[in-house]
């Protein structure tokens, strides 16, 4: 199965500081099961077949744990990438779990909910016997939800017989989902890059941040940096950004109430019914990328950071909160730079970690209060970037190659232990 070129590098990179790693490193290319099914669907008196995917990557350090995105474009290549992705930030956590993705090829826009239902229904009675809390544990990703989950988990409880809600993460509170999960990911990002400018002797205060992404993730981490005292100048969504000139940046509550009320963010520079120039100005999606800030952060698409813009990048710090925002090309070129790169299997963790916490929970029967997730995803969180940082110094290389090495270490550990 092909992945995607920097991730095959930094894999290739890791393991040069890992002895007797070959094995390891040959067996982590493939991933140890593709499950595939043709799910059918029928919409307007018409039989459709969907083609679904689950992509077991890894089970060294538990049962395998991933997303199911609904998306046109979900393939073998793209789902096998992100499935090596968790496999990567699991053990970079130092989480008991594995990795894995799966998905369905629809635009889910084109289904009215009932038939949503059914095909999300028609995913679990394809690959039922493969999932488990003990095998393989689902979780939301694009255009999946927790009325999704829900769904998902109901089916698999009819079909198993039993309830057992730690089958499946991202659900919601009634059904045992976990305080805190929908702010996770931004939370978590928010909380290594405070971890990074102490290291850098900065304060957050006197740090410029643009946010390319305004969506779950996007979001979240723009306000909690912003509760954190750092200075969100410039926001995008797909239609386009905005950025000001002001002292203290955006209000991101203020900006969320006003894309929620005009559906998109151009425009929501405005304070109360006032729109001035010098509270800001529309800019386009590549401008954001381009802008002179202390912190870039692409919470978007993968490949937005590519060869076409690597030159005009002047942030000094790129926070990797979408999955592969940065090709191998861009990224070599950055590194050459000089940039601070926090990737994606680090800075966007927070995500499956508070998973990982609502998977015991379920496991127990408990409920962890906010306040105790959020201590918890904190003291994870930052462990985890004290250790990348330490492995980075030591042997002066890039944050992401240090988070490879400690995560192959993990691995390599599990597989000599297994004698495999
Ligand atoms: P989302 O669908 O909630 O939000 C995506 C946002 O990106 C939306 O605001 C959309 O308008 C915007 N967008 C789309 N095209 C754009 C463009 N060309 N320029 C600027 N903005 C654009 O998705 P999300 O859950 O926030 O996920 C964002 C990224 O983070 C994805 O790569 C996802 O895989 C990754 N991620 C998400 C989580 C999570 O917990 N949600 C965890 C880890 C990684």
């Amino acid at each position: 199965m092909k992945i995607s070129p920097l991730v095959d590098n930094s894999l290739i990179q890791a393991a040069t500081h890992i002895p007797n790693s070959d094995k390891l490193t040959t067996a982590l290319t493939q991933p140890e099961h593709i499950l595939k099914a043709d799910l059918s669907l029928t919409q307007n008196g018409e039989k459709q077949i969907y083609s679904a995917l689950r992509i077991q990557h890894s089970s060294l350090l538990g049962p395998y744990k991933g997303g199911i995105r609904f998306h046109p474009q979900v393939s073998e290549e793209e789902v096998g990438t992100l499935a090596f992705l968790m496999t990567i930030k699991c053990a970079v956590l130092g989480l008991p779990l594995g990795g894995a993705k799966g998905g369905i090829a629809v635009d889910p826009k084109k289904l009215t909910e009932q038939e949503l239902e059914e095909l999300s229904r028609a995913f679990v009675r394809a690959f039922y016997k493969n999932i488990g809390q003990d095998k393989d544990i689902p979780a939301p990703d694009v255009n999946t939800n927790g009325q999704i989950m829900a769904w998902m988990l109901d089916e698999y409880e009819k079909l198993i017989g039993h309830k057992e809600p730690a089958a499946f993460t991202g659900k919601p509170i009634a059904l045992g989902g976990s305080k805190g999960r929908d702010r996770a990911t931004g939370a978590g990002g928010a909380m290594i890059v405070s971890s990074l400018v102490q290291k850098l002797n900065k304060h957050p205060k006197d740090l410029k941040v643009a946010v390319q992404g305004f969506g779950n993730v996007g979001y979240h981490m723009a306000k909690e940096l912003q509760a954190r005292g750092f200075r969100i100048v410039a926001l995008s969504d797909s239609k386009g950004g905005i950025v000001t000139e002001q002292p203290n940046g955006f209000d991101i509550e203020v900006v969320a109430s006003c894309k929620k009320e005009k559906g998109y963010l151009a425009g929501c520079y405005c304070v109360g019914g006032v729109c001035d120039l010098k509270f800001g100005r529309k800019i386009s999606n590549e401008e954001l990328l381009e802008l002179d800030v202390d912190i870039l952060v692409p919470a978007a698409l993968e490949d937005v950071i590519n060869k076409n813009n690597t030159d005009k990048i002047k942030a000094p710090i790129i926070v990797e909160m979408a999955n592969n925002p940065v090709t191998l090309e861009a990224d070599e070129i950055l590194n050459n730079h000089k940039k601070v790169i926090i990737p994606d299997v680090l800075a966007n963790a927070g995500g499956v970690t508070v998973s990982y916490f609502e998977w015991l929970q379920g496991k127990e029967n408990k409920y962890w209060e906010e306040n105790d997730v959020m201590e918890k995803l904190e003291k994870k969180m930052t462990e985890a970037f004290e250790e990348v940082w330490r492995e980075s110094e030591e042997k002066d290389i890039s944050l992401r190659i240090a988070s490879y090495i400690n995560a192959l270490e993990r691995l390599q550990s599990a597989y000599n232990l297994r004698s495999y």
